[in-house]
């Protein structure tokens, strides 16, 4: 009998994302690839196996700056030494500089080396490595130490930075303290090391669209929890002593100019007035989203170039539109001229969907500007209210690659991810710009109410279970909290099909979509490691006596041997109970051969994995632990080469 052997059989990837492939099918001035040898040539072309579009060029180091400037990324396949000294002349600020990836002949490596974040390179360099079943080489401090990118942060959730030269200052202080202090005057989600405060003077980075907040004012609070530790305050102590302290300001794009103006008026006059308007009210134009008019308006040079030099959509309403809305300055003039009581308030108005206005109507010179702001977030406080989403979410044996997509697209769907340390560890990359609820393992009653109450007040929730939640996990809770609420859910059946009844007229709470989205559970990720333990009926047993009296799961240990099913034990031992896994052994032992196959297997589908196949006699030789799922064999069940087999009864019928 094979006793005891361990096996490596893993997979080489190293769970790096599925990202969507980069230019795929796009225009050619995407990615260009150089090469200096046949090697180099040989893989080049492989890697348009990723990047269909991508142009394939052989090196000459006087040529690369031709091509700067015009490609949006770059893939080099040769020495590093080369590329540094190539490029070099050619760098010029992280924010414009292209993605830069170099590889060695193999594919072995792929290194970011230029704009990691903002121009993507090391997106790239992932995507290469899983391409390949290489290595990326990542350097960029935040996704060493597992942090989000300020930057990347700011350009997914459209902020712009203001200084860009405050980022490495910032992005120091966020290492060093590990979370960073955000002061938004938007309503937005925040990853979990991002601390939302109330207060500017305590922010190291704002959110607004206000050119300079003044920091001795501090705002009505918004609602938003804020922690107030004694970091704060000694943080508050020292920028009192430092006002000199220069903070990064982010720019949320939500002012839309509403713009009025006679025919023929310059560019130059438009922007002047527009600056002016924006500086006198304090406003930043980095947060000028868009500008409103009257349809008339919409092909006005001058508007039109002004909209132009700073890629701004200009957005048009008729008469009718415009006369609409009430409570808005009236001009004769302009209604002698276009048939609208107004123009420039209006307008504003509309675009942004906002009830009133932030500057009223300014006139100045040639132009008449208002201003209106837009509310991300409206969905919140509008009447149009809607049911959220409560997902109970399965995220499979360990990495991200063995959660189904859709799971993956229903948690990157959601505001909230709710769920527990370990778990949430193993899914930390989909989940960095959402609130994230945590806490410890007992404390799952209080996990799932906090869910369901998120869920009612309409927000789209993520409860986390490893493996498939509906086996020893959150599934069952979840309904409990739901019955013991009176809160029926209705039924989610896909993203997309899910029904989210909407009930505007009252402010009764709305009853969520609820969906269980099924994971890889660990009996099927251990089986599968196992090779085809459960080929036959078996029986599923969980060790924990937490919920269940010891009685009963000796009952079911007793049975299910008797009967000869396959035995899966789940939650096989802890530091609180070493001795059940002894006492399942001498139960089933009264029923089966010494010799009878057993899998043991630990961290199945994570970093630490380990695969033991072994027997009934000697299994407690072996490690195990929580993270140990043991599988026993029916009086059937064989080893071959090292794989456990239970036979389902197909040689007995033919001949194979
Ligand atoms: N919902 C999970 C089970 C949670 S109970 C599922 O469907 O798999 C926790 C127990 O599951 C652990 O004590 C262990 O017995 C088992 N388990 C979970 N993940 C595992 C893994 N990656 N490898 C082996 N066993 C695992």
């Amino acid at each position: 009998m094979d006793t005891g052997n361990k096996i490596k059989r893993r997979a080489k990837s190293k769970g790096t994302p599925p990202i969507p492939p980069l230019n795929k099918g796009g225009q050619g001035g995407g990615t260009a690839i150089f090469y200096i040898t046949d090697n180099g040539f040989a893989l080049a072309e492989r890697l348009k196996g990723l990047y269909p579009a991508a142009q394939v060029f052989k090196f000459k180091p006087d040529t690369i700056s031709k091509f700067w400037g015009k490609h949006k990324s770059f893939i080099f396949i040769m020495a590093s030494g080369i590329v540094v000294r190539t490029i070099a002349p050619l760098i010029k600020n992280k924010k414009t500089d292209p993605a830069v990836v170099v590889l060695d002949e193999k594919g072995e490596f792929a290194v970011s080396l230029l704009s990691g974040h903002v121009g993507g390179a090391n997106n790239i360099a992932k995507q290469i490595a899983d391409f390949l079943g290489g290595e990326a080489v990542i350097t960029t401090a935040s996704d060493v130490n597992n942090m989000p990118s300020i930057d990347l942060w700011a350009k997914e959730n459209n902020l712009v930075i203001e200084d860009w030269n405050l980022l490495p200052q910032t992005a120091t202080q966020f290492i060093n303290n590990s979370s960073l202090k955000i002061y938004s005057e938007i309503d937005m989600n925040l990853p979990s090391d991002f601390l939302k405060v109330s207060d500017p003077k305590l922010a190291d980075v704002l959110i607004t669209n206000k050119q300079k907040i003044d920091s001795n004012v501090i705002p009505v609070k918004t609602g938003i929890q804020e922690k107030r530790t004694k970091e704060l305050d000694s943080c508050l102590r020292r920028n009192d002593k430092n006002q000199a302290i220069r903070k990064l300001y982010l720019r949320p794009k939500n002012l839309i100019l509403g713009i009025g103006c006679n025919s023929g008026t310059a560019a130059d006059e438009i922007e002047d007035a527009v600056k002016g308007v924006l500086s006198k009210n304090n406003l930043s134009f980095l947060s000028v989203q868009s500008i409103a008019t009257i349809d008339k308006k919409g092909a006005e040079p001058g508007l039109l170039s002004f909209a132009g030099k700073y890629n701004l959509k200009i957005n048009t309403f008729t008469p009718d539109e415009l006369n609409s809305v009430s409570n808005v300055e009236k001009s004769e003039a302009a209604f002698k001229a276009t048939g609208a009581n107004a123009v420039a308030e209006p307008a504003a108005m509309l675009a942004s969907g906002a009830d009133k206005l932030l500057v009223r109507k300014q006139k100045i010179g040639n132009a008449t500007i208002a201003i209106a702001e837009k509310k991300a977030g409206r969905r919140a406080q509008s009447a149009e209210r809607r049911a959220g989403k409560l997902y109970i979410v399965g995220t499979g044996p360990g990495t991200i690659e063995h959660i189904t997509p859709y799971a993956q697209s229903v948690i990157k769907e959601s505001d909230v991810i709710v769920g527990y340390g370990t778990y949430l560890d193993l899914i930390k990359e989909l989940t960095r710009d959402k609130e994230v609820i945590s806490t410890g393992m007992t404390k799952e009653i209080e996990r799932c109410r906090k869910a369901v109450e998120l869920a009612i007040s309409g927000r789209t929730v993520s409860v986390i279970s490893g493996g498939d939640p509906g086996i020893y996990a959150m599934a069952g809770l979840v309904f409990e909290v739901l019955r013991g609420q009176g809160v029926k859910g209705s039924r989610g059946q896909g993203v997309n099909k899910s029904a989210s009844p909407s009930n505007p007229q009252t402010l009764e709470p709305l009853n969520p979509v609820v969906e269980v989205i099924p994971g890889i559970a660990a009996l099927n990720a251990c089986a599968a490691r196992l090779g085809a333990p459960l080929m036959h009926d078996f029986a599923a047993i969980s060790l924990s006596d937490r919920l269940t009296p010891w009685k009963l799961i000796e009952e079911r240990l007793e049975s299910a041997a008797k009967t000869d099913f396959v035995i899966v034990l789940y939650n096989p031992k802890s530091m609180g109970r070493p001795e059940h896994i002894n006492k399942a052994r001498k139960i089933i032992l009264k029923h089966r051969a010494p010799e009878t196959p057993v899998g043991v297997v630990r961290a199945a589908m994570r970093e630490n994995e380990s695969i033991v196949v072994t027997n009934l006699r000697d299994m407690l030789n072996y490690d195990i632990d929580m993270q140990t799922t043991v599988i026993i064999g029916n009086s059937r069940t064989f080893v071959w080469d090292n794989w456990m087999i239970t036979p389902r009864g197909y040689e007995k019928k033919f001949k194979i």
